[in-house]
């Protein structure tokens, strides 16, 4: 996904303060190194780019991104968890399998289908998970 880093670092910034977490010049640090490279990543490779920040501030500050929805986490590989940034509200991911871009997708019809679906279902859905996997054009 490309995107215009200072608008996106300023929301998430406004959405840090909004949400009651300071912004710290460590995790400004983080944000950057994340909206830099423009692809998804996991907390190694940012341990990796930012070696004179601690693991654990790394991985604090990746869970709340993700708590205030600035970034999400992607179901696609066992042993790492990858992350994207987030640009909207609640929404899907197409993947290409070769070159790994993202992209954000509304799933209007399954959204529908979902809540259909939560009066046929014993207990109340909480959340939903579904990411489409493609071969992009670019690698097709
Ligand atoms: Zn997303
Ligand atoms: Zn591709
Ligand atoms: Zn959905």
């Amino acid at each position: 996904m490309v995107y215009d880093q200072i608008e996106v670092a300023n929301t998430i910034i406004n959405k840090m303060n909004s949400s009651g977490y300071s912004v710290t010049n460590t995790r400004r640090r983080i944000i950057a190194e994340i909206l830099r490279n423009q692809k998804i990543f996991t907390s190694e490779e940012l341990t990796k780019a930012l070696p004179n920040l601690g693991r654990a501030t790394i991985y604090r500050t990746l869970k709340i991104l993700n708590e205030i929805g600035c970034i999400c986490k992607l179901n696609i590989s066992e042993e790492n968890n990858f992350y994207t940034i987030s640009l909207s509200d609640h929404h899907h991911h197409t993947i290409c399998k070769k070159c790994n871009e993202i992209k954000e997708i509304n799933l209007i019809s399954v959204e529908k289908s979902i809540r259909q679906l939560d009066k046929k279902i014993d207990g109340d859905i909480i959340s939903h998970n579904l990411d489409i996997f493609i071969i992009c054009t670019k690698c097709s």
